[in-house]
């Protein structure tokens, strides 16, 4: 192919949002260039997320116009990611237009995947691959994404994650630790270590685990904040909230999904703890980082939630009061075992349980938003308001979005906190000195 410009649709997490950012830059380092829509790429690489059917369903309608635009002109259409590991087979008999469809852990092999015709590979690696972190095309220069692992083992059994990304594979830290400290020398002010379930990291050269990593990657770098994602309740250790409180730059924020608040429902999920554990845990972390930001989620509607299940999670969400709450109605995934549950929850019920634990939370984070209002948080800024070019749009410690007057983007503010509602702050850039 003469041309080689190329787009990259990403959908899901974080994860694929960093693989797709990996594969750009393999593209770059070979001389293809990065376009910003598909109507003007030569190449369309769909990077596709299975966890929701809304997802998969997303997928189909966008090759549906890719389609369209294939049957005018020249296009080579690669789909990768979860849905490619999962459906392969469904990809091609719904979009046979599709010319590549690579698994999940082959994303490093794009490159070899658009100069082959009817390259696939599925293969799950039992290890790392390391490649080149240095021609990453980050989607900016301030906060970067780091994959500290791949993949996991604890099977939920609602979950395609175990299927769709592999048994988990852990970064040996010496490569981390190598691409953070390039990141630093590119003036990175915040650095997210990444990984489906990062509480199970051991580094496979010295057995070092997350609470360690955290604490060297505090000791040996100046990037000012470090975050993680995702953490599990089974895997979790209380040596992690011990490296927040000693180290600064840890920041004070923590996902522990708990996912139900019935043991009942926490037994059929295999999440392997009871919801006494879970706030057990809470309490702990609490005790020793007062200050901490927990955020979680939660699916309602599993198969077997009564109402009286329902009520466990509403008071879990009650007695925590988390900053931040994502929330899901069930839809039973192929390949897991949920799936051959009975879905005995109406979709009408499924609903009304969501929109009601939607709107309790949004009453516990306006009650806590507004307790900020008056004080001077820092704030990373990381975009300009779409609807007052006058405002950045940043975040605190916490994750909470925060409108702020003036600034520039990619900058640390410290930021007077003056109106709060229940999904953000806003406030003005403070000048005056701490007393
Ligand atoms: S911990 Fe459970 S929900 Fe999370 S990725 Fe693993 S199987 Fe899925």
């Amino acid at each position: 192919m003469a041309n080689k410009n190329f787009f990259i649709k990403t959908y899901g997490c974080q994860m694929n949002v960093n693989d797709s950012e990996k594969m750009a830059g393999i593209l770059i380092r070979e001389g293809y260039i990065s376009v910003e829509d598909e109507k003007n790429a030569d190449i369309v690489i769909v990077n596709t997320c299975s966890v929701r059917e809304k997802a998969k369903e997303k997928l189909f309608s966008f090759l549906g116009k890719l389609n369209a635009i294939k049957k005018k002109r020249e296009m080579k259409i690669v789909v990768t990611g979860c849905v490619s590991q999962l459906l392969k087979d469904e990809i091609r008999k719904r979009a046979p237009y599709v010319d590549i469809i690579l698994g999940t852990n082959s994303y490093f092999k794009i490159k070899e995947a658009i100069q082959k015709q009817n390259y696939s590979d599925f293969q799950f690696y039992k290890q790392w691959i390391e490649i080149p972190f240095e021609p990453i095309l980050r989607r900016n220069n301030f906060s970067a994404y780091v994959s500290i692992m791949e993949g996991c083992d604890s099977f939920c059994t609602y979950c395609v994650v175990p299927f769709s990304r592999g048994r988990e594979k852990f970064r040996p830290s010496s490569s981390i630790l190598k691409e953070i400290r390039f990141l630093e020398e590119q003036g990175f002010k915040e650095v997210q270590l990444l990984g489906q379930n990062v509480d199970s990291y051991r580094d496979p050269e010295t057995g070092m685990d997350l609470a360690s990593l955290l604490e060297k990657v505090a000791k040996t770098s100046s990037i000012p904040w470090i975050r993680f994602l995702t953490s599990h309740p089974v895997k979790f250790s209380i040596r992690i909230a011990e490296v927040m409180a000693r180290y600064n730059q840890v920041l004070n924020s923590i996902h522990l999904p708990f996912q139900a608040g019935s043991n009942k429902i926490l037994k059929l999920m295999n999440r392997g703890y009871t919801i006494e554990q879970y706030l057990k845990i809470i309490k702990k972390i609490k005790e020793i980082v007062p200050s901490i930001a927990i955020s979680t989620d939660i699916i309602v509607g599993f198969p077997g939630e009564t109402d009286e299940d329902f009520e466990r999670t509403v008071e879990v969400l009650k007695e925590v009061e988390f900053e931040n709450m994502f929330s899901f109605k069930y839809s039973p995934r192929p390949g897991t075992k949920a799936y051959y549950f009975e879905d005995d929850v109406p979709d009408k019920v499924k609903t009304e349980r969501l929109i009601y634990l939607q709107n309790l939370q949004k009453d516990i984070q306006l009650k806590n938003n507004l307790k900020k209002i008056g004080k001077i948080l820092r704030a990373l800024t990381e975009t300009v308001n779409k609807k007052n070019s006058d405002e950045t749009v940043g975040r605190i410690e916490s994750g909470r979005i925060v409108n702020i007057k003036g600034g520039k983007v990619g900058e640390f503010y410290d930021v007077l906190i003056e109106d709060a509602g229940p999904h953000n702050l806003k406030g003005s850039i403070w000048e005056g000195g701490f007393e």
